[in-house]
């Protein structure tokens, strides 16, 4: 009888005990569940905005012409638009900041753009280009930049050579998309073993000046490290670029060594000239 009423007690305890592991290994189960479902479901939504709002916006953008508004350093856009993610030699610096919008233009300027991306690829057809921060749609003030507020600024990776051969600029999120690599005053960058490839810069800068020209535009100046400029203008179109295109010679508060910074003159405004002692 004794025997009986222990394995009973016992019996009972295990049944307790069972139930009890059952429990909480339902309800452990149970929320974890719940929070992957909307785990995966918020990382395939952001996956996705990342990966096709900027051909999404550009599907379902204005046609109505652009109009830029006072100076790149005070100023707004009317009807910018955005850059294409990719061509067949070029690519934006990183699919976030593009999805968000960060690469829209005047038209005009983003004409220029697109035609001396397909100008440059007959001269340097090993390359890819990789453009940067352009502005918002609307224009406006855009973290971290002095300028860059009425569609007329646009930044360009530098083009990279390394072993010998055409390279692309690493760019994404570890290395803010491009703006925290360096370049020392030979060109040359450690942490990605690669050379500015002058020879493929000075093309593009020239096809631009040309692209600007057919859009009846004309550039205002290129912000370009200094220490790097004689690089820029040692090489065979160097003399052509000093004559068409303003290189400031002052240092500006970034260094401009992973890329160059291009204003546009203000094709909307009557002798639309915008003098700021700034930058980029
Ligand atoms: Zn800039």
């Amino acid at each position: 009888m004794y025997t009986n009423e222990l394995d009973g007690r016992h019996a009972y305890r295990r049944e307790q005990r069972r139930l009890m592991t059952r429990g909480s290994t339902h309800i452990r189960l149970r929320i974890p569940k719940k929070l992957r479902l909307v785990g995966i479901i918020g990382f395939a939504v952001i996956a996705l905005f990342v990966a096709f709002a900027n051909d999404a916006a550009r599907a379902f953008e204005s046609d109505a012409p652009s109009r830029s508004l006072g100076t790149t350093e005070d100023g707004s856009l009317v009807n910018g638009k955005r850059l294409p993610t990719s061509g067949t030699n070029f690519r934006a610096y990183g699919r976030l900041p593009i999805a968000l919008g960060r690469n829209s233009l005047h038209g005009r300027v983003r004409d220029a753009v697109l035609s001396a991306y397909a100008q440059v690829e007959k001269r340097h057809p090993e390359t890819t280009f990789v453009y940067g921060e352009c502005g918002w749609p609307s224009g406006g003030r855009i973290r971290p930049h002095v300028t860059h507020r009425n569609g007329l600024s646009i930044d360009f990776m530098v083009p990279v050579s390394s072993e010998g051969r055409s390279a692309m600029l690493r760019t994404h999120s570890g290395n803010k998309y491009g703006y925290s690599v360096h370049f020392d005053t030979h060109g040359w960058c450690e942490a990605q073993q690669c050379r500015i490839d002058f020879d493929a810069m000075a093309s593009h800068l020239l096809c631009l000046a040309d692209a600007a020209e057919a859009e009846g535009l004309s550039i205002w100046r290129v912000i370009f490290a200094p220490d790097l400029q004689p690089l820029l203008f040692a090489t065979e179109k160097g003399k052509a670029l000093q004559e068409r295109l303003t290189f400031p010679e002052k240092q500006s508060w970034v260094r401009h060594d992973e890329h160059y910074h291009v204003d546009f003159h203000n094709p909307d405004k009557e002798n639309g000239e915008q003098v700021v002692p700034g930058d980029a």
